[in-house]
């Protein structure tokens, strides 16, 4: 089968410019991850159905990106400094068609700087950093990896203290454990703790009982690490 099969062609509208264009996304029965790790990162079997490569849209006219998750809301003066820093100084790149890794790269750069001039929520930034992380590790590239990973930390924390995962598509039971897993993979073990603690807590509360399961068997990860190191 041909790769570019697994792609079709999205229709969107420029939330800034108003320009209509298509971009490739990738089919959901072509997503096939044959390897998962503990913050939820996959790993599929050719790098071209990996959609992770299409999770960023950019606005081949104004150079506008984003995510699925960033809101259709643009506070005060936030329209204005995109136009003004952003659009100003396109140059008119197409991320539209199929994109290899450092084209990808490319899109998640840019949505980082305009969900920051946007002032978009702390989960659609977590989760562009997240996945950028996610990359990385791919790659290998550790230190940039670890990097995003402790952006995405930060913005899941700051996700879970305001409240704006509510709307999302990720539960408070994912904000509280992405939390955690992520500032444990950082060695920030004391937080890590404290996210997992809140989930057993108030296990009662939450529908996705894998989810539980998992912060129960990183908390014990880390109970047995601690032993490990006291003997
Ligand atoms: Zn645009």
């Amino acid at each position: 089968m041909n790769e570019t099969d697994c792609l079709y062609d999205k229709h969107v509208k420029c939330l800034v410019c108003s320009h209509g264009f298509t971009t490739k996304k990738l089919r959901s029965k072509y997503v096939r991850p044959i390897q998962h790790d503990t913050d939820f990162c996959s790993y599929y079997d050719s790098e071209n159905r990996n959609p992770l490569y299409y999770y960023i849209t950019v606005c081949p006219e104004c150079g506008y990106s984003f995510s699925d998750e960033f809101s259709s809301y643009f506070p005060p003066r936030t329209l204005d400094a995109i136009e003004e820093k952003v659009w100003s100084n396109w140059g008119k790149l197409n991320y539209c068609g199929e994109r290899d890794l450092r084209q990808s790269l490319n899109t998640y750069k840019l949505a980082i700087y305009c969900a920051q001039l946007k002032q978009e929520k702390h989960v659609a930034a977590a989760g562009i950093f997240l996945r950028l992380a996610w990359l990385y590790r791919t790659e290998g590239k550790t230190a940039q990896e670890f990097r995003f990973m402790q952006l995405a930390a930060d913005e899941y924390t700051q996700s879970y203290s305001t409240g704006d995962f509510k709307g999302s598509h990720l539960s408070e039971v994912r904000v509280l454990y992405l939390a955690g897993e992520l500032n444990r993979r950082l060695g920030r073990t004391n937080q890590a703790t404290l996210y997992f603690s809140r989930i057993i807590e108030r296990q009662k509360e939450f529908l996705e009982k894998s989810v539980i399961q998992m912060a129960k068997d990183q908390w014990q990860e880390i109970r047995a690490e601690k032993q490990r190191a006291a003997n």
